[in-house]
């Protein structure tokens, strides 16, 4: 029987703590297989280094990781699958929008297929506004249109993944892990599975729209060096009508069919295109530049302040 831990990182969840270990509990306990959770505190500022304490004394199946400040939901789940020692692992958010009581049909789906991955496909969302929704649909498809690796439409981290794959992602050392991308980088067998994401029990989301700019142009960037031929396809084009204009006014001036003196709008709208052309070449250059300085810097993914329930430290 494939020994399982449940990853979830979290963030001040105060008010989901509690019932969260409650239902994902139940659902262990209800399998053959030996089932253990891995909560990764991500530097919480509220009851939740408590409350998962409290959890961590009264049962040693539950290990804790206490990080010394908020790192980010990605560098949580990296600890998490960084320290699961299982056969198997199956990510969650701690707000119970994955219900872990679907774990039972992944674990059945993973053994029925032999696969390495079984990730999950969201075929709904509930108590998500229409912002979130759409901006994550288009932010699925535009990633997909630009980047070399397939990754699933519609997918969060939520998802379970073997030992092969554990060893592989441990290996990685990138800085600015996208999770769901470099599992299906990882390879080999990956099968869907399809559910219905359901709303957050209680508290409010984690990712305002400031960290969400953040993870999708991670993303991005470090999935695709298209943004960079892109701007060079802009560049060509722009030169290609700099020519054309320079040939027609040319001409223009020696056949007589051209009023170049009075082109003072024509220059000034030239110098703002191609002034805006420039900055935004030279900022997409500095994104990357800004990737490579960050990993240079080769700092580790998070620190741990804490550790709990677990054998060796
Ligand atoms: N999370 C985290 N660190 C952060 C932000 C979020 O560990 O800096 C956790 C959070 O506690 C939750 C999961 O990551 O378990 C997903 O966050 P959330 O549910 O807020 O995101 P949403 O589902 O709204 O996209
Ligand atoms: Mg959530």
């Amino acid at each position: 029987m494939k020994s399982l831990s449940v990853i979830v990182p979290c963030y001040n969840e105060e008010s989901v703590m509690a019932e969260s270990y409650r239902r994902t509990k139940q659902v262990l306990q209800a399998l053959t297989n030996p089932a253990g959770i891995i909560y990764i505190n991500d530097g919480s500022s509220d009851k939740t280094r408590t409350i998962l304490n409290e959890i961590a004394v009264a049962d040693p199946q539950v290990k804790v990781i206490h990080f010394s400040r908020n790192f980010g939901h990605q560098s949580a789940v990296t600890a998490g699958i960084n320290h699961c020692d299982t056969d198997l692992a199956i990510i969650l958010d701690a707000d119970m929008q994955d219900p872990p009581e679907l774990i039972p049909d992944m674990l059945k789906r993973q053994e029925a297929e032999q696969a390495n991955v079984v990730y999950c496909v969201r075929q709904s969302r509930e108590g998500e506004g229409v912002f979130k929704k759409l901006s994550s649909k288009l932010f699925y498809r535009l990633l997909n249109a630009m980047c070399e690796v397939d990754i699933p439409l519609d997918t969060g981290d939520f998802r379970l993944i073997d030992r092969k794959v554990m060893a592989e992602f441990d290996r990685l050392k990138e800085r600015g892990k996208y999770i769901r991308g470099l599992i299906s980088w990882v390879g080999f067998k990956q099968v869907p599975f399809y559910y219905e994401r359901e709303a957050r029990i209680a508290g409010e989301t984690k990712y305002p729209l400031r960290k969400m700019l953040k993870f999708a142009s991670n993303a991005l960037l470090y999935f695709s060096t298209r943004p960079l031929r892109m701007v060079m396809g802009l560049g060509f084009f722009t030169v290609l009508i700099g020519l054309a204009l320079g040939i027609w006014t040319t001409l223009g001036k020696l056949y007589g069919f051209s009023k170049a003196e009075s082109g003072w709008t024509s220059i000034i709208t030239t110098i703002i295109f191609f002034g805006g052309v420039q900055l935004i070449t030279t900022g997409v250059l500095g994104q990357y530049i800004g990737i490579l300085f960050d990993e240079i810097k080769a700092r580790p993914d998070y620190i741990i302040e804490e550790k709990k329930n677990f054998t060796k430290s």
